[in-house]
């Protein structure tokens, strides 16, 4: 039976979150002396950790320690980001996850393997070598809100090993929600973590991944198994398991039961009241495929730009898998061509977009516990 682990934390403090990972560890049924291991965060793009868009460099730092106290080779790193987007200096600088990371932080895009894929939306994927090259692979994923996905936790983090470019490519192959969900679950299998330690300390509800608002939750979460966890927090949220794309994947597949009294749960798992879940939610409400790819296409997202927040960087447009933005002075969308994926709006570095258009009218549904 797999189990999930709930440990309650008040805070980012050093000693609190450090003790807490080290009895993570050391019950985890892992054995660390000598191991190489990979430690991933979620590492999207430079959001300072107060925004809490990125996993807190804090327990990136406890875990790294505890590891390294336990005798394992540690190494720490993520692959932000799309083709062209940023510079890892300046995600892991703002992030405060280089530092985190110190001497065993690695850029994980500088050694793609082609990997053979099971998938229908490809054959092979260039993936980070590492994770191949490790004993073990400790995910640490954040938790929060999605507007494709509806939430991004243990199962998700792992599209953070795909390298590069490709994840603008594999977005535009699959991006509705429920042919997303499959590809995530398809990337995830390649090479499932070991150990997800969910920094659940203080997440995000709303407009995430990037432009939600941080709420405090005040735990951390951890499971052998990423896709019990994903189960678990979608619990807390008050989501039916159903209506979570990739759990719903995952279940399907046999990867995670559909109720979590098939799971032990270690600890008390915290209901969040009013939990605001993203308005995009009606996209996997809608129990016709159909009207969901009707709806889908009428509710394309339209984005407004903060002129004042703006600096046209251009990182929406190297981000845009469907290559529809353009960027003079400020950014241009042919919404025509857009996929709806929210990638623009997920990376832009100074929060300069918002969503606006049709999308508001499903603003209601954030709070809406009834129809969920
Ligand atoms: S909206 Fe402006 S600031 Fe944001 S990514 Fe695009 S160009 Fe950069
Ligand atoms: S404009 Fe934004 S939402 Fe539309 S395809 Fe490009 S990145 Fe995705």
């Amino acid at each position: 039976m797999a189990s999930v682990r709930v440990d309650r934390v008040a805070s980012y403090e050093y000693a609190l979150v450090k003790d807490t990972v080290s009895e993570i560890l050391d019950t985890s049924g892992l054995s660390w002396r000598g191991k190489k291991v990979l430690v991933k965060p979620n590492m999207l793009a430079p959001f300072t950790p107060e925004k809490a868009v990125t996993t807190h460099p804090v327990l990136v730092r406890a875990v790294r320690d505890a590891l390294r106290e336990r005798g394992s080779e540690v190494v720490v790193g993520d692959n932000p980001g799309l083709a062209g987007y940023g510079s890892m200096v300046k995600v892991s600088s703002v992030t405060g996850l280089g530092e985190a990371g110190g001497d065993d932080f690695l850029n994980l895009a500088k050694r793609p393997k082609k990997v053979p894929m099971k998938s229908r939306f490809t054959e092979q994927l260039s993936v980070c070598s590492e994770v191949f090259e490790v004993d073990y692979y400790v995910s640490l994923p954040k938790f929060k809100t999605h507007m494709l996905t509806i939430l991004t936790g243990g199962i998700k983090n792992s599209f953070g090993l795909v390298v590069g470019g490709q994840k603008a490519r594999m977005h535009a192959r699959a991006n509705t929600p429920a042919e997303f969900a499959e590809l995530l679950v398809d990337i995830y299998s390649i090479r499932p973590p070991d150990l997800v330690i969910m920094d659940a300390i203080t997440g995000m509800e709303g407009f995430g991944p990037s432009a939600g608002s941080p709420r405090d939750i005040g735990c951390i979460l951890s499971s052998t198994d990423g896709a019990a966890l994903d189960l678990a927090m979608c619990m807390m949220t008050g989501l039916k398991p159903s209506r979570y794309p990739t759990v719903k994947v995952a279940t399907h597949r046999g990867l995670v039961p559909s109720s979590i009294d098939e799971i032990e749960i270690a600890g008390e798992l915290p209901r969040l009241q009013g939990f605001k879940l993203p308005p995009t939610l009606f996209r996997v409400l809608v129990p016709w495929r159909g009207a969901r790819l009707v709806l889908g296409f009428i509710s394309k997202p339209r984005f407004r730009v903060k002129k004042d927040l703006c600096d046209a960087c251009a990182t929406c447009a190297k981000g845009c898998p469907a290559g529809v933005i353009t960027v003079d002075r400020f950014p241009v969308f042919d919404r025509r061509k857009c996929i709806g994926c929210y990638c623009c709006y997920e990376l832009c570095p100074q929060n300069a977009l918002e969503v606006a258009g049709f999308i508001r009218f499903f603003k209601w549904l954030e709070s809406s516990k009834k129809a969920v």
